[in-house]
């Protein structure tokens, strides 16, 4: 199973594989915390706004309540015409948080008594300072003036107008109530936040960040050779979705070691098969190539093979003291048996002589049909002399074998060794002359081809 594990090595070499990804479960928090902020912010928006409106509405109640609690005594203190009660009573009323300035008016309209700054009609007063906050609640907020008449009732219940007091508000002022909400609406979200990205970064990373890398590090370690030896053990608590997954990965790698296992069972039998095709291939190429350098009829090499028994002696002729000779044999009058007994029985005295030949010449020589009825003898390391000695003891044999149905026969012989320098065609053609010296000169004899190609003589011959 070397396949599998060299890929996961080259996976594990790709950088672009290797680079840690981005851990899932930091991104599902971040994700989950910006938006339990954005929701957080809108809703203490919302419970702000509605902080503040109450506020309001409780500012302008505590401001129609005054005239109740300070009209009798301001009433009284105008009618006795007493200043000092009245600022007294004035500068009390400033003190109230809901009160931004307050006036006493005689009943031709002019102030008597202030407390706080007081403006005029077009201008009315201002609650707070220049903060950012008091600049955002004067912009939330309005101006608020009551205007209360004072009247003094005598004993005889008759009523005596004795002027107005004017308390000024303002609405911004509700959002100085408000900021200690805003306050701990913000320290109690801060501390609400604070300890759910705890929990989250403690119960997301154990229950789902440790079983992902768990998951991680074993298919990571997974390759070919340890393919599932080992099942796959989550260890977590509980029986959730990661069990179910853990369950389908051992499945899985149990599959795959199955296939593979089944591949390599597969491979084996191929690789079986293979060698043994290979080996009848090599059996049979061999067949064939006996088959193409071997003559049917006479189990000799065929001319193919005498080519190629020819060209390696040539080869090694090239090396000094080389040398090689070649007879070639041509039946006499075989024309004659075919006419006479019939071509299969020209055939059986093709076998009988070969039999024959082959009987006669040296382990090294090689006997070949070179065509029809003529045969060639190859001598390795022999002369020209050695070579026709070769052939006349051929001849004899020949003369002297009883060849089936036919009687006895004989075979002219021409001989020729090679000379230096001389090449292939050249040596055949001169043993091939020299056969056909043979012919002209009665048959059953033996020539050798002289190696100026001028001469020729009869070495031995009964013809
Ligand atoms: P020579 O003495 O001049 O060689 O006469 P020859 O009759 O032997 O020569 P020729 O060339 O006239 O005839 C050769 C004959 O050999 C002709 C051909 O039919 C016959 N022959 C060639 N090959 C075969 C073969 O494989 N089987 C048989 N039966 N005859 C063959
Ligand atoms: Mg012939
Ligand atoms: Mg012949």
């Amino acid at each position: 199973m070397a396949g599998p594990s060299q890929q996961a090595l080259a996976d594990r070499d790709d950088p672009a594989r290797t680079a840690r990804p981005e851990p899932l479960v930091g991104r599902v928090i971040r994700v989950i915390f910006l938006w339990y902020v954005l929701v957080a912010v809108a809703l203490t928006g919302v419970q702000l706004a509605f902080e503040y409106r109450s506020a309001q509405r409780r500012l302008l109640a505590d401001v129609a309540a005054m005239q109740r609690t300070f009209s009798p005594g301001l009433e009284d203190a105008l009618w006795r015409f007493n200043l000092d009660v009245t600022r007294g009573i004035l500068s009390g009323i400033r003190e109230i948080p809901a009160v931004v300035a307050v006036e006493v008016r005689d009943e031709a309209g002019r102030r008597i008594a202030s407390a706080g700054r007081t403006g005029d009609d077009d201008h009315p007063p201002r609650a707070g300072g220049e903060g950012g906050l008091d600049r955002l609640a004067r912009a939330l907020g309005a101006p608020v003036s009551r205007t209360f008449p004072l009247v003094h009732v005598d004993e005889a219940g008759r009523r005596h107008p004795v002027g107005a007091w004017t308390v000024h508000s303002d609405t911004a002022l509700a959002v100085e109530q408000v900021r200690n909400t805003l306050v701990v609406i913000l320290v109690n979200s801060a501390i609400k936040s604070l300890m759910l990205w705890l929990i989250f970064v403690v119960v997301v990373r154990r229950m789902v960040g440790r079983p992902l890398s768990q998951v991680r590090a074993f298919l990571e370690d997974l390759d070919g050779d340890g393919l599932g030896q080992r099942p796959f053990v989550l260890a977590t608590r509980g029986r959730h979705e990661f069990h179910a997954l853990t369950d389908a990965l051992n499945g899985m790698v149990a599959k795959l070691r199955r296939s593979f296992e089944d591949n390599e069972t597969l491979m084996r039998d191929l690789r079986q098969m293979n060698a043994t095709l290979q080996a009848r291939v090599a059996e049979r190429t061999r067949e064939l190539e006996v088959l193409a350098t071997t003559d049917r009829l006479t189990g000799l090499s065929n001319r193919r093979g005498l080519d190629e028994a020819v060209a390696a002696e040539a080869l090694r002729a090239r090396r000094p003291g080389g040398g090689f000779a070649l007879i070639l044999a041509d039946v006499d009058h075989f024309k004659a048996i075919n006419d006479l007994h019939g071509h299969r029985a020209g055939d059986e005295v093709l076998a009988a002589l070969s039999a024959a030949l082959r009987a006669g010449i040296r382990a090294d020589d090689v006997l070949g049909r070179w065509g029809g009825e003529e045969f060639m003898v190859v001598c390795p390391d022999t002369g020209l002399a050695a070579a026709a000695a070769l052939a006349e003891d051929l001849r004899r044999r020949v003369e002297a074998t009883r060849l089936p149905g036919v009687g006895r026969r004989t075979c002219s012989f021409g001989v020729a060794a090679l000379t230096p320098g001389e090449s292939v065609e050249s040596l055949v053609a001169r043993a091939d002359a020299a056969l056909y010296r043979c012919k002209r000169q009665g048959r059953n004899r033996v020539e050798a081809g002289l190696a100026d190609g001028t001469g020729t003589r009869p070495l031995r011959g009964a013809a």
